[in-house]
């Protein structure tokens, strides 16, 4: 099978599927992500959308849409953050779009207080005026994987070694178009990344948008420019490991191709504002002043928060590697937060 049919089976199969069935969020869980980190991330991405509305017009209801909330975090920061701007969580009518059941208990756990609503896809969320939201949601969409051998462009595929082990082998011959021009050259052993599950997620976002206004904000982990590189990586319990140790029992992501989410973007008709670093975007929006204030409420936390600041913003940690982009409808005032 490809690398795609590979992660659509360790990630989304009903039975054994990561995400359907195993996975574990959170301080003690697999993975940490920025929301988890710190509730300033979801506090800048709640006045952000404060902002965003208040420059759409302030429609009421704004239909808020979180693509793969996790454990809830991020939107009950946000929807906390939303109250110190006026008006703007009355007009909010936040969804979550999250198909797995154990999953919504853990939100609503999270949110108890807020008025939230649960779908299984973004068409299914209301119409309306919107902002959509995913964090590192893009990242466990499966990717193709595509490898220069020296005699033309190969899929990678996995199967059964002499033991009867999963291993890596080399499938048929790709097409050289589905590399781009620049990165033909590769040498041997080279690896390029397609992802065919991104254009449907930002057609859906499109239809959306173009119809009824707003913009999308997605924010990932991954390279600005189309790059070569093997990303597929695994994690569990906070440890790397092999895609092959216990596929259903990790996390498996690979880095988003940020022009490929740009180019889809346009394809569809939306405007592209970014990518930019996340250390620049959180600045951009306060994160100084709100490390400040959170320090001076509790000075004996103050090492913490300043700890939890530079894992967000710093170069050498999330700060450069993540990125944030911001997909428009047509017309649209320019979002926040980007410098165009
Ligand atoms: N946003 C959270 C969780 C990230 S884990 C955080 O930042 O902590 C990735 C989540 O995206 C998982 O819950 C997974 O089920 C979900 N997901 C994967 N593909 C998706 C898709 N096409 N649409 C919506 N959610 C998706």
């Amino acid at each position: 099978m490809s690398v795609a049919e590979f992660m659509a089976v360790a990630l989304f199969d009903p039975q054994d599927g990561y995400y359907a069935r195993h996975v574990r969020l959170g301080a003690d869980g697999d993975f940490l992500t920025a929301p988890e980190i710190s509730q300033m991330f979801g506090e800048c991405v709640g006045l952000w959308c404060a902002q965003a509305w208040f420059d759409l017009g302030s429609p009421a209801p704004l239909q808020l849409v979180e693509l793969g909330p996790g454990s809830g975090a991020l939107a009950a920061d946000l929807w906390r953050a939303a109250a110190v701007a006026p008006g703007f969580r009355d007009a909010l009518a936040l969804t979550l779009v999250e198909p797995s059941a154990p999953l919504r208990a853990v939100q609503g756990a999270r949110l108890r207080g807020a008025r939230v609503a649960w779908a299984d896809t973004l068409e299914a969320a209301p119409a309306g005026p919107t902002i959509v939201l995913a964090n590192e949601v893009l990242d466990c969409l499966p990717i193709r994987q595509i490898v220069q051998t020296g005699a033309g462009w190969r899929e990678r595929v996995l199967g059964l070694d002499a033991e009867g082990a999963l291993a890596f082998g080399l499938g048929p011959p790709v097409d050289t178009m589905s590399v781009p021009e620049k990165l033909r050259d590769a040498p041997p052993g080279a690896v390029f990344e397609v992802c065919p599950a991104l254009e449907a997620v930002i057609a859906g976002v499109a239809e959306r948008l173009c119809a009824h206004g707003g913009h999308a904000l997605f924010i990932d982990y991954g390279a600005a420019e189309p790059s070569l590189g093997d990303s597929l990586q695994a994690v569990r319990a906070r440890t790397k490991e092999s895609p092959l140790a216990a596929p259903g029992l990790a996390d498996l992501t690979a880095h988003v191709d940020f022009a490929a989410v740009a180019s889809a973007a346009r394809s569809a008709g939306l405007h592209v504002h970014g990518p930019v670093a996340q250390g620049a975007w959180l600045r951009a929006l306060g994160i100084e002043a709100r490390t400040a204030a959170l320090a001076r409420a509790q000075p004996h936390k103050a090492d913490v928060i300043a700890r939890q600041r530079s894992r967000l913003v710093d170069d050498d940690a999330m700060g450069a590697l993540f990125k944030v982009i911001c997909l428009s409808a047509p017309g649209q005032p320019p979002p926040p937060g980007f410098d165009s």
